[in-house]
């Protein structure tokens, strides 16, 4: 799915706001660290392409959505790996590919774990998820 860097670092905050209680506007634009206004058009936007739903104030991530963000996270650790491999230190690999990561297809990502000999975890250690 075509998604703007933007939509892409809320989704992921909405989906790590992993507490037991359904996420609120207020709480994405804290963790976002942008202003409420900004917060609000970013979910109105993931809402429209069907990734997360708003139920009484509650910001709750859609079937779709979850699916969205593990491909996502799929393609965040593959690329953080590739970056290390390289030699480049685990935290700037990561920061780097937050610039690219939702921007890969499935297909590419396949293929870079299959060339990296289907890695088990990133370089911090977190699973990669096939
Ligand atoms: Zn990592």
């Amino acid at each position: 799915m075509e998604l703007t860097r933007k939509e892409r670092e809320c989704l992921v905050i909405i989906s790590g706001l992993d507490s037991p209680f359904p996420s609120r506007l207020i709480d994405v634009a804290r963790k976002a660290n942008i202003k409420p206004p900004t917060a609000y058009n970013l979910v109105k936007r993931l809402s429209r392409k069907g990734l997360i739903e708003e139920r009484k104030g509650a910001i709750i991530v859609t079937a779709r959505g979850k699916e969205e963000y593990s491909e996502i996270i799929r393609a965040h650790r593959c690329i953080e790996t590739l970056l290390s491999r390289a030699g480049l230190d685990k935290d700037y690999a990561c920061k780097e590919a937050q610039k690219i990561d939702y921007m890969l297809s499935e297909k590419d990502v396949k293929y870079l774990l299959k060339f990296l000999g289907n890695p088990k975890n990133c370089p911090h250690g977190r699973p990669i998820v096939v």
